[in-house]
Order: C-alpha cells, then sequence, then structure tokens
C-alpha cells in the first residue's frame, strides 16, 4: 500500500454505522481502532471493503492464533451444523471437545465451556467463593478480565476505580486491588486479611498492558501464598492460553493455578471460552450447588470447532514456528528503530509481544509502563494501518501459525516505509 489508502466505502459504513450502532461499534475496546470495515480475511491477512490489503496482528483481539478462515476448523463447523446446532441436551461432540482440551492443559481434571471470558472469570471467582466461604479477591493493576462491574477498573498512577459510568464504586468493594509482579505486597495483604480472601486472580503474563512476563519465582511465590493462606489461584489465561504454549503460562512458567479461564485461541476464532481447574473447585457445578449457565454453552459450533482447533494444534503443533517469527520480527522492529533513531521498545514474548516509545529498559508492572509514550504509539499504529499493517493501538503485537516469510518480509518494508515518511 503506497500513499494514503482510499477508504471511500468504509467511510460509508461508518456514516451509517454511527446512526444505528452507539460509536459505530460493537465493543468499546474498537472505538479508538481506525475506522475500517473489513470485507474478509484469510491467513494472516485481511482485506477491507475498499479491498485495501492488511497484514494482520490484532487476530481479533488474539483468536485467530491459527489464522482466519481456517479451512480446516471451518468445514468441521459447518459440516457439524448441518445436522442441528442447539438440543437443550448435550451433543456428543461437547465431551470430545473437554476431553481435548483437558489433554491439551495437562494439569486439570475438568472444564466448562462458555461462550466469553468475561463470563468464565465470573464462574471462576464464584466457585473460589464458594469453596472458601470468603468474599473478597485480589486483583492486579493493568490486568484485564472482562468488562463486568466487580472486576473492570482504571488504574491512574495508584488510584485504581471503576471505569465506566453507571459502575458503581460499591461494585469494587470486595476487592484488592495491587501492583503485579510484586509478591511481597501480596504477601503483606494476605498476612493481613488472607482470612477473607477467596481468590487471588491475574494475568499470569500481563499481556493486555505491556507484554510483560513475570518476574523469576514470582509465579511460585505467589502459588505458596495462595496455598498457604488458602486462597484459590485463578490463572485468566483468555489470552495466553494455547498461545504461548499448548498449555498456556501455566505449561511456560511451571506453575500450576487452581482454576484458569481461557476462551481466544481456543477454537480457531469461533467464540468459545472455558472455565479448567481441580475437580473439587470444579464439581460444585455439577451438583448445582454453583450455578454457571448459558444457552449457546457447549454447541455444536463451539463443540466441533475446538475438536478441529485442538487436533490442529496438537497432531502439528505451530509454537515454534510462531516462536521463529515473533522473534525474528522483534528483532527486526528493534534494527528499524536503531537505524531511524527512534525510541521504540519491544517487549514479551514471539507469540505476543508489546510494542511502545520509551526507554528501552525492561518495565515490570502497570507503573513504570507509566514512564513511556503510549499514546505516541498508538498514533504510530493508526499510521501504519495506512501503510497495509492493522496493529492495536495498546501496542500489543499478536502472532499467528499462518504468518510466513512473505509476510515477515513486507511486515518489515511496511513499517520502514511509515518511518521513512515521517518519523512518528
Ligand atoms: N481476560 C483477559 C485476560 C482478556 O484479555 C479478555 C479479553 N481481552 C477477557 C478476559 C475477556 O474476554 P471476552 O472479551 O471474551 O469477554
Amino acid at each position: 500500500m503506497t500513499g494514503t489508502p482510499v477508504r471511500t466505502h468504509s467511510e460509508a459504513f461508518r456514516q451509517r454505522a454511527l446512526i444505528s450502532v452507539p460509536g459505530g461499534v460493537n465493543s468499546n475496546v474498537r472505538l479508538s481502532a481506525p475506522p475500517v470495515f473489513f470485507a474478509r480475511g484469510a491467513g494472516a491477512r485481511l482485506w477491507d471493503v475498499d479491498d485495501n490489503e492488511y497484514i494482520d496482528y490484532v487476530l481479533g483481539q488474539g483468536p485467530h492464533f491459527l489464522g482466519h478462515a481456517n479451512a480446516a476448523v471451518n468445514e468441521a463447523v459447518s459440516d457439524a451444523c448441518t445436522r442441528g446446532m442447539l438440543f437443550g441436551g448435550q451433543n456428543a461432540l461437547e465431551v470430545q471437545a473437554c476431553e481435548l482440551t483437558l489433554a491439551a492443559l495437562g494439569w486439570a481434571d475438568m472444564i466448562r465451556l462458555g461462550m466469553t471470558g468475561t463470563e468464565c472469570v465470573q464462574a471462576a471467582l464464584r466457585a473460589a467463593r464458594a469453596a472458601t466461604g470468603r468474599s473478597a479477591f485480589v486483583h492486579f493493576e493493568g490486568h484485564y478480565h472482562g468488562w463486568l462491574d466487580n472486576v473492570l477498573v482504571h488504574t491512574a498512577g495508584q488510584q485504581s476505580g471503576v471505569a465506566s459510568a453507571g459502575q458503581l464504586s460499591s461494585h469494587l468493594a470486595d476487592s484488592h486491588m495491587l501492583p503485579w509482579n510484586d509478591a511481597e505486597a501480596l504477601a503483606a495483604l494476605l498476612s493481613a486479611s488472607g482470612d477473607t480472601i477467596a481468590a487471588v486472580i491475574m494475568e499470569p503474563m500481563m499481556v493486555n498492558a505491556g507484554g510483560i512476563e513475570p518476574l523469576p519465582g514470582y509465579l511460585q511465590r505467589v502459588r505458596e501464598l495462595c496455598d498457604q493462606h488458602g486462597v484459590v489461584l485463578i490463572f485468566d489465561e483468555v489470552i495466553t492460553g494455547f498461545r504461548i504454549a499448548l498449555g498456556g503460562a501455566a505449561e511456560k512458567y511451571g506453575v500450576t493455578p487452581d482454576l484458569a479461564t481461557y476462551g481466544k485461541a481456543m477454537a480457531g476464532g469461533w467464540p468459545v471460552a472455558g472455565l479448567a481447574g481441580r475437580r473439587d473447585l470444579m464439581e460444585p457445578f455439577g451438583t448445582g450447588v454453583v450455578n454457571h449457565s448459558g444457552t449457546f454453552n457447549g454447541s455444536v459450533m463451539a463443540a466441533a470447532a475446538v475438536v478441529a482447533t485442538q487436533q490442529l494444534l496438537q497432531s502439528d503443533p505451530p509454537y515454534e514456528r510462531v516462536e521463529t517469527y515473533g522473534t525474528e520480527l522483534m528483532a527486526q522492529l528493534a534494527k528499524l528503530a536503531e537505524r531511524y533513531e527512534i525510541p521504540l521498545r519491544v517487549q514479551g514474548v514471539p507469540a505476543a509481544f508489546h510494542v511502545s516509545f520509551g526507554d528501552p529498559a525492561p518495565v515490570r508492572d502497570l507503573r513504570s509502563l507509566d514512564g513511556l509514550d503510549l499514546e505516541r504509539y498508538a498514533g504510530f499504529a493508526t499510521r501504519l494501518a495506512d501503510h497495509g499493517l492493522w496493529l492495536a493501538q495498546r501496542g500489543i503485537w499478536y502472532v499467528s501459525a499462518a504468518h510466513g516469510e512473505q509476510e515477515l518480509t513486507d511486515t518489515v518494508e511496511r513499517v520502514e516505509a511509515a518511518l521513512a515518511e515521517q518519523l512518528p
């Protein structure tokens, strides 16, 4: 793509959408994205309604780990649903979907399927409260666990509070917000009030803000502290699950949670999420003591998508390829930054890394991200869209199994074209 792309049709759709859809979008996360309407996606590429082409590093906010429109997954789903979609009873594929997912995770005894990460987080908190008889939970600055009242938080500096009008501060009354990657902060809180705390929930790698890995020993120490105080440890693996390793962060960092939530990369782009965990914590869903429900949970489409995706991930694991691609891309971006003398910093793991402007020193939590120029990056990401790269404004780059040599060459060329045209 050279010059500013023509987006006449996107603009027409946007004008129409603004009349009938608040903000023209159906998820607030998309309010900050360039106003592009897409016509199709294949592999690692997207085409908008004006036929401009993009290499995609948003991947639908993560789900397209296998690339867009994976033929094996889509064929499995379309074939299965010709025989019905929802029965108000169980379907045969559900069992296989759950068994395959548990086999991929390795550590969990049981799993429930849902539709979104947001609701599986709520089920996890409910299970933890039911098991412990305690009401509070601990979460961490910069971690995202969905858009509902009890977990949606805006943090500025050291102050955290509600993030939306209509959300009451009382909704956050049962939670404690701590800086992440700081085991001593958690130790101090649990010493003081551990017997009131049901759960600690975290992104085991902080992908949503900063692409930050846990410090060596941090997750192990959190695990010990939770055990010591009888607190349920919940990993929110909605992003990391099936992406940073088949068994997610639990596998990569060698720490086993009590419960974990999954979504995104689990089902090749189909809307499926899951809550997995230890038998004693999961069984109360089965006795009806703890409620978890949903009309569409475990639908034929969901189950077929999970089965096909898990079969692909387990029979031909793409993890090494994704790692090689992401490592090379991170290195090439760093090289371009050096050549053009811009303070572009790249941090994270090859399958999910974060790009921003600022000091190259690694950041370890949300507070240290404050020193970075995230706004400058958001502007840069918008300009890169004009050069054929579809990127998240908040800095995350997701790599898929469908990104190959051509995408790498094209990506580096496109970033360089944007830099050569005008420094960000
Ligand atoms: N947890 C994490 C870590 C997430 O990144 C997200 C979504 N970005 C969610 C939960 C919520 O998932 P969903 O959007 O499917 O409700």
